[in-house]
């Protein structure tokens, strides 16, 4: 079977070498893929948004199957206009989409289902937004309503700041805004395939957003993760799916725009359980990378069997015993303007303890791989525990030459701690 996978990242890199790997794959093709990339697919210069350029390419390249990795695309409905050329996806259409493409969307849909998730107020304007913070106390949760790239929400701990987030967003976007209650506890996420009915949990992680150690300063896309997150104990994960995943899936069912791909669910685990606080339509980046080296199974055969309304004739998935810990190796300057052209070495000595490199922001020039981007590598490893996933990240991180990077050295320091007592 020929398939075309759609992005750029370090998760399509995961996804990319994972697909590899499938017996069911003829050739895999790549939209616009990167270097790291290249090594399992053939990249076209199309960008991940292009949608007349993909559907060209798919009729001309006898394109079975399309997984599409990025938010963009499956927001802008890139999955519908495939499926109406009879060509099958692995991706949500636009509606279903707007669980990521719009807080509001998904903030009405839990209250309607009774999903357990932060109290909230949509409002519309800033006078709206201003009568909306008297109704909840500090902190407050300020958030625009659309695709923000992880920019688009304020926790205000005084009404100065509260003020200062409100007037921000609405000089900025001037749209909409979610305005929500603060919630307390641990942060996990939960991944689970679904095909709009059948619901299959395929591994849990815990990201590391902020780009200092200790978590601290601005926030990010990701400087890491690991997977499995202990702190979703499998009561937890039961009451995850009862609660939060399958009274989803069944409310876009229902509501006859059924949610067909990966499902990334957000959680706050309270005092009182789980509660959502957000809902990506995509694997994440870099929780894909982690998720991808722990699974046994065939990855093609889930997403065809999750594009095609059959997975529940399939087996739980396996996976490995093990943690995988990924660090991201980002450019100077990153979350802000990061320093591109910087030259990048040693992955093949990182490779050879063990580890899987997976690259991101990189551009080849003349055989020497380049900084092309914020986040640029992303190290993954194994490892009995966290503490030794850790140790195999970092060993293979230190045999990279990236004189203008730089990382966390602390990916997976809550867990880490806990497994030392
Ligand atoms: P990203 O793109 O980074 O995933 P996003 O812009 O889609 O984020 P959210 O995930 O909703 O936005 O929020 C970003 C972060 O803000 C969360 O990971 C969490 O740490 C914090 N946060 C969001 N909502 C709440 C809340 N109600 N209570 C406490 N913290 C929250």
């Amino acid at each position: 079977m020929n398939v075309l996978l759609i992005g750029s990242g370090g998760r399509e890199h995961a996804l990319a070498w994972k697909l590899a790997q499938s017996p069911r794959l003829t050739k895999l093709y790549a939209a616009p893929g990167n270097p790291g990339i290249a090594d399992y697919a053939e990249c076209t210069d199309i960008s991940a948004t292009d949608q007349r350029g993909i559907i060209d390419f798919c009729l001309r390249n006898s394109i079975e199957f399309v997984v599409i990795g990025p938010e963009a695309p499956l927001v802008e409905g890139l999955a519908d206009n495939l499926r109406t050329m009879n060509i099958a996806v692995f991706g949500p259409g636009r509606e279903a989409a707007q669980l990521e493409g719009s807080k509001g969307f998904t903030k009405d849909l839990c209250s309607a289902a009774e999903i357990p998730t932060a109290g909230y107020v949509r409002v519309e304007s800033i006078e709206g937004a201003r009568a909306a913070l008297n109704d909840f106390g500090l902190p407050v949760v300020i958030k625009a309503d659309g695709l923000a790239a992880g920019k688009g929400v304020t926790i205000a701990y005084t009404p100065e700041e509260a003020e200062a987030a409100v007037a921000d967003l609405f000089d900025r976007s001037g749209g909409e805004a979610v305005i929500e209650e603060f919630l307390t506890g641990e942060e996990a996420s939960l991944f689970v395939l679904t095909d709009g009915e059948a619901v299959m949990a395929i591994g849990s992680a815990q990201d590391h957003k902020r780009v200092g150690n200790g978590d601290t300063g601005p926030n990010t896309g990701g400087m890491g993760a690991y997977s499995p997150a202990s702190v979703l104990t499998p009561k937890l994960e039961r009451e995850a799916m009862d609660r939060i995943i399958r009274p989803t899936v069944k409310a876009l069912a229902d509501a006859g725009t059924p949610y067909s791909g990966v499902l990334y669910a957000g959680l706050m685990l309270t005092d009182l359980g789980p509660k959502l606080i957000e809902y990506n339509v995509r694997f994440g980046d870099p929780e894909c990378q982690v998720l991808m080296l722990r699974l046994e199974d065939d990855l093609l055969d889930l997403m065809l069997a999750t594009a095609s309304g059959t997975l529940a004739d399939l087996p739980a998935p396996t996976f490995r015993d093990e943690t995988a810990l990924t660090v991201v190796m980002a450019a100077k300057g990153y979350p802000g303007t990061p320093e591109k052209g910087g030259t990048i070495d040693g992955i093949d000595a990182a490779e050879a303890t063990g580890a899987k490199v997976f690259q991101a922001g990189t551009r080849e020039e003349g055989g020497t791989l380049i900084a092309n981007g914020g986040r640029v590598l992303n190290v993954t490893a194994t490892g009995a525990t966290v503490a030794e996933a850790q140790r195999n990240a970092y060993a293979a991180v230190e045999a990279v030459d990236f004189p203008t990077g730089f990382y966390r050295t602390d990916i997976g320091w809550r867990e880490v701690e806990r497994e030392a007592g």
